[in-house]
This record gives C-alpha cells, structure tokens and sequence, in this order.
C-alpha cells in the first residue's frame, strides 16, 4: 500500500505553495504520464497535487503583441482543434494531432506535455539499472536495444531521446515557456527548457523544483503559409518518432526568407541548429539547399549498434519536409506517412 496526500488546488498560487520539494510532491495534470510511472512502481510521491480544477489556467488568447497565449492545463485536443490554432499556427495543430491517441489528446495538457519523460524501456523498468531513474547505476541501453536512442546530444550517461511531438512544433515556433513560483514569473526560452543528459540524466529539463508552468506564449509568426510536420515510426498511429521533423518556411517566391527547423526522435530535447537555418536563409527552397542544410544540422551525429541508420534517415527527412513545408495544401489533415 502506497498512502500519499491528495491536494485539489484551486489556484495557481494554492499548487506553488505545496511543490517546494519536487522530488516528494508531484503535479497531476492529465496523468498521463505520471500514473503510468506509478503503475510502474517508478515513482512514489508523498503528495499528489491535483491542477485540475484550476480555471486560470485553461484559456487561449491572442496577445498584444499578436502571438498566442496557450494556458498549461488546456488539453492537448482543445489546443490543436482551436480556431486560432488552426488557422495561424498549423504546424502546431499537425504537430500534437501526430501524438498519442484522441483519448491520450483528450486527456493530457500542454504543460504536461512538456514535462513527460523518455519512453526508454530501460527507463521504465523498475529491475533495470538507468542513471536518469538511479543515478550511477548504469545505463543498459548504450549496448543494449538501442533503436529508439538518441543519435546527437547524447552522453555515456544516458542516450535516451525527449518523446513529445508537439514540443518538436514549439521549439520550432520560438515558444517561451511561463512559470512561476513564490518568487514571482520568469519566462524560459523553449530551446532552454528541455536539457542535454550530461553527468545529470536525472535532470530533464531547467524548471527549478518549485517552479509551476503556467502558459506557453508564442511569437506572431507563425508559418501558416509554409510548413510541414513530418513523423516516421514503425505504424501510423500510436507510436514514438523514430525520426521528425517540423520545418515553418517564410518565402519570397522561391527564396527562402527564414527557415525553422527542428527535430524529434534524436536527442535529449527538440533539435534546432541556428546555423543550418542561417545557411537557408536567401537561398532557393531546392532539395540541394535542403540537404546542405541537414548536413550541418546533423553534424557530429553518432549512432549505437541498432540506430546508427537514423542518421542517413534524418537527413531525407530534413530534405522532404522542406519539399511539404512549400505545398502544405497537398497535405492530407493527419496524414503521416510511416517507413
Ligand atoms: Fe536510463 Fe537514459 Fe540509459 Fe535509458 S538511455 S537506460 S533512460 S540512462
């Protein structure tokens, strides 16, 4: 029997005031993550504090500065299937519809989509050693079953790769990330949210233990013009990325004016290279550009024994999303194509 607190917080301020030790009190949001490591037998929090129920938090809105507040606790579905959503930032929209399954959407938030860990099944099992689980015991997925690892970012810590689609989107939509804690708000860059393993697996991402998210903002830009989301994995639904990519392109004719690019299914967090981006920058949207530029943004990739050809995958997906960003219309809504 596993007794533990239960706290319904009414208020963001209510939820601060309990989370001063992150590693004994845990935030439940849609629970679908953290109830599975409690299955699991992972995780054992002396208090469970409840955000559902606190409205603050729920809203999309436009803001002054013409970009999009999106509160933590909105579901994943409410977010992609949003009016504003949908119409300014599509690549969002694709990115999450991508993820999980409509009841998982149905359920999970956007802040607990930033705060999901890796789905390495070494992570995962409670008899396994797994330094970001038990640091200093080990990490059984360097020379075990490795398909699904990381091949950039990667250390002799950990090689476990960040599993959200929808974070892929944000970071290539330069979000920023609000939270706050009895000291008041910070904003955190979206690129300095999520973390590389190190020396630190255990650590997934900067949030300070009693810090709360409560919104994620994103700029006006948003590529509603061009862009592509772009997931490949073992079945078309319900399943992890080996290897996506989400592009937003801004055009003049065909040359491109600003070029975002960032990758899942690689790395500790979303992958952007600013210098693979620059490279694209008032050069022809052609296969050729596109591929000089995932030779820069996978520089330095190296694989394990069972994923080493995500690499030479990476870069004809880097390649075809920027050929889809050009026509997203010729899109199906949903539609991904599977290896
Ligand atoms: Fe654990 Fe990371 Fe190794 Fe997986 S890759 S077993 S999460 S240390």
């Amino acid at each position: 029997m596993n007794n533990f607190n239960y706290i319904k917080a009414d208020s963001p301020d209510h939820a601060i005031q309990q989370i001063s030790d992150r590693q004994r009190t845990f935030l439940l949001a849609g629970g679908t993550n953290i109830i599975d490591l409690w299955k699991y037998n992972l995780t054992h929090p002396d208090t469970l504090v409840d955000l559902s129920q606190i409205k603050g938090l729920k809203t999309i809105h436009t803001l002054e500065n013409g970009g999009l507040h999106l509160g933590a606790l909105v579901s994943n579905s409410d977010t992609a299937h949003h009016e504003l959503v949908k119409s300014k930032y599509p690549l969002l929209s694709k990115t999450i519809l991508a993820g999980a399954t409509a009841q998982i959407r149905n359920s999970a938030t956007n802040g607990g989509n930033l705060m999901q860990r890796t789905r390495c099944h070494y992570f995962y099992d409670a008899a396994a050693p797994c330094n970001k689980r038990n640091p200093g015991s080990g990490c059984p997925a360097i020379k075990g079953h490795n398909r699904m690892h990381a091949i950039l970012g990667h250390s002799d810590q950990c090689i476990a790769v960040f599993p959200s689609d929808m974070c892929i989107a944000l970071a290539a939509l330069d979000a920023i990330v609000k939270v706050k804690s009895s000291r008041g708000e910070r904003i955190i860059k979206f690129s300095d949210f999520h973390r590389l393993p190190g020396d630190q697996p255990e650590k997934d991402n900067t949030l300070e233990n009693d810090e709360l998210i409560i919104a994620i903002e994103l700029p006006n830009e948003g590529f509603s013009d061009h862009y592509s989301y772009l997931k490949l994995r073992d079945r078309n639904s319900y399943a992890f990325a080996l290897i996506s990519v989400a592009t937003g392109l801004v055009l003049d004719g065909q040359i491109i004016q600003k070029a975002n690019i960032a990758l899942g299914g690689v790395a500790h967090q979303p992958w952007r290279v600013p210098e693979a981006e620059e490279f694209l920058i008032g050069k022809d949207a052609t296969p050729e550009n596109f591929a000089n530029a995932a030779d820069i943004i996978l520089a330095g990739a190296k694989g394990f024994e069972h994923n080493s050809f995500k690499i030479p995958l990476a870069k004809q997906a880097i390649i075809r999303n920027g050929a889809m960003a050009l026509h997203p219309e010729r899109q199906r809504p949903g539609a991904q194509p599977s290896l």
